[in-house]
């Protein structure tokens, strides 16, 4: 049985539940990703949108298109950051909004855009 991962915003409107394995989980520190996260680096975790399920009675998150190909994504109620969602199937969240933070397959496997940071702010 594959793994699966539950998460959800603030105000449990929006939740969501992701069946692994999780593709690609990588923090990114460029100028969009702070001002979206509200902080300096932002910790993603990217699956295949076929793998992602939303179990809220909100349903899926509202959007927000950011850019060429992607839109923002949070929820309608509490405001809370979810992460984005890519016109290619991939949808993005942000590690925070995951129930189990600390599961070792979330653990970032690159970093993006580190000169962004300010040289006090350590990541990893
Ligand atoms: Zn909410
Ligand atoms: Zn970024």
């Amino acid at each position: 049985m594959p793994k699966t991962y539950e998460g959800g915003c603030l105000c449990g409107d929006v939740r969501f539940e992701v069946t692994g394995p999780i593709k690609f989980p990588h923090t990114c520190s460029c100028k969009m990703c702070q001002r979206h996260s509200g902080s300096l680096t932002q910790v993603w975790i990217e699956v295949p949108r076929d793998r992602v399920k939303w179990t809220g009675k909100g349903g899926a998150p509202k959007k927000w298109r950011s850019s060429a190909g992607s839109s923002r994504s949070f929820c309608g109620t509490c405001g809370l950051t979810i992460g984005a969602i890519d016109d290619k199937p991939v949808v993005a969240f942000t590690i925070g909004t995951f129930d189990k933070t600390g599961a070792k397959d979330l653990m970032p496997q690159s970093l993006s855009y580190v000169g962004g940071r300010p040289k006090w702010w350590s990541v990893m």
